[in-house]
């Protein structure tokens, strides 16, 4: 179970022609389930349920480096309310951009940006941009995930899931203002 990047994940970008606005390079790789462990992120299990694949990016955006990410993943979660496994996509496009320049502020990343700037000190044939793809998948990963819209979710008496219909405990215990109604005689009037 992985609650941070694995070492193994090693996903690399090659720096684009320094000097050369017109020069590109990009990354496509795709990883298989089999080589993907599950995440445990904010109390949910996300197992993967198909590769997860990356698509990255980089141009010079004058003296800084752009890199446009798409990440796209399927997996497999317990429902938040009825625990059966619900299946979830997520497809998310993120944009860094790769500085030389020391930040104005101290701050990390500033947040009312649509881009994460990141400081590098020099730049290098390959530069590295495995956490950003961990971080991507983690920052797409919901907090709850619902089977359906209108999951009812367990009896809290018997534990079953009520998407199956009602178990026997709704039968046997009914709403105490619903007895009074059951002492009411409905007499039918036959035309
Ligand atoms: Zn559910
Ligand atoms: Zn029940």
């Amino acid at each position: 179970m992985l609650t941070e990047k694995p070492a193994s994940w090693k996903f690399e970008l090659e720096t684009p022609e320094l000097g050369n606005p017109e020069a590109v390079t990009s990354l496509h790789a795709e990883t298989g389930t089999e080589q993907l462990d599950s995440i445990l992120y904010d109390g949910l299990t996300f197992a993967f349920e198909g590769p997860m694949v990356v698509d990255a990016e980089a141009r010079w955006a004058d003296s800084d480096l752009a890199v446009s990410m798409k990440i796209s993943a399927a997996f497999s979660v317990p429902c938040s309310r009825c625990l059966e496994p619900s299946r979830i996509e997520i497809l998310n496009d993120f944009l860094y951009l790769y500085s030389l320049r020391k930040k104005a502020s101290a701050g990390d990343t500033s947040a009312d940006e649509d881009f994460h700037v990141v400081q590098v000190s020099r730049w290098q044939r390959f530069f590295d941009i495995s956490d950003h793809v961990w971080e991507c998948i983690v920052i797409s990963l919901p907090s709850k995930v619902l089977c359906s819209a209108d999951c009812k979710g367990l009896c809290p008496q018997c534990g079953r899931p009520l998407k199956n219909g009602k178990c026997s405990c709704s039968l046997n215990e009914l709403d105490p203002r619903m007895e009074k109604l059951l002492g009411i005689n409905i007499e039918e009037t036959p035309e």
